[in-house]
């Protein structure tokens, strides 16, 4: 059976002391015999310092961005093997603000994608529809084209060994939430284009959860947990929610 899986993007927040803290608390009060998956997605130079906090509990960090290039002349950039050597299971790949603020295409992304498993990180494939996209109809087609570019760079066996994070983008950080029929119905279409080799797969929802709105988002047939950013800066929030993807 599919484990459930909640991340927890902390974005570009915190400094090494509030960062270790966090993650101090959620080990501390996090249950490792619940029979879901915790990942913290701290900033590149708070990882250490998080997986140092979490040194006794199982749950995973990962990075925010990876480097499409293994190493060499790339001047602020940060490559899957340093992830690796910093301890860590995975990386978001393709977050919308990656998407829309720095520019990266979906080339870029699958190049990304591919990077990472290159080296043995799992990517969480972020994907998702403006506004406008969806006001347009476009929604089901943004998402599998998102999702085909990737497929066409790594295969479909690869794609599906990864976890994939539906985030609508005007859902995320605006505190308006995809209602769990509209999250289930793309989720529905993501299954459907993996076909039975992502039978699965883990497929996330993300775009404001809440503890409030968690529940039955999680309850939906082809939702395996979720992408959380604001509400997985504060502990007792972000273990709430976590507890209802069981
Ligand atoms: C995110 O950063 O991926 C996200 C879903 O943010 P928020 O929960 O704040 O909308």
């Amino acid at each position: 059976m599919t484990k459930p899986l909640v991340a927890g993007n902390w974005k570009m927040h915190g400094n090494t002391e509030t960062a270790s803290n966090l993650a101090a608390q959620l080990a501390e009060q996090w249950n490792d015999h619940l029979p879901v998956e915790m990942v913290i997605l701290p900033p590149f130079v708070h990882l250490a310092a998080v997986k140092a906090a979490l040194a006794k509990s199982t749950i995973a960090v990962g990075a925010q961005n990876i480097s499409q290039h293994e190493g060499g002349a790339y001047t602020g950039e940060t490559s899957g093997e340093m992830l690796v050597d910093l301890g860590c299971d995975y990386v978001l790949v393709g977050h919308s603000e990656r998407r829309e603020l720095f520019g990266e295409c979906s080339a870029t992304v699958a190049e990304k994608f591919k990077a990472a498993q290159k080296v043995g990180l799992t990517p969480i494939l972020c994907v998702g529809e403006s506004l406008q996209q969806r006001q347009q109809q476009q929604t089901l087609d943004v998402v599998n084209g998102q999702i085909a570019a990737v497929i066409d760079c790594v295969g479909l066996h690869n794609v599906c060994r990864a976890v994939i994070a539906y985030e609508p983008v005007w859902a995320i950080g605006t505190g308006e939430v995809a209602s769990p029929q509209q999250a289930q119905q793309v989720h529905s279409a993501i299954r459907t284009q993996l076909g039975d080799a992502g039978a699965d797969t883990r497929l996330l929802y993300g775009g404001s959860v809440k503890a409030n709105s968690a529940a039955e988002l999680f309850a939906q047939s082809d939702i395996n947990g979720g992408l959380v950013g604001g509400a997985s800066l504060e502990a007792q929030e972000f273990l709430n929610i976590v507890k209802l993807a069981e």
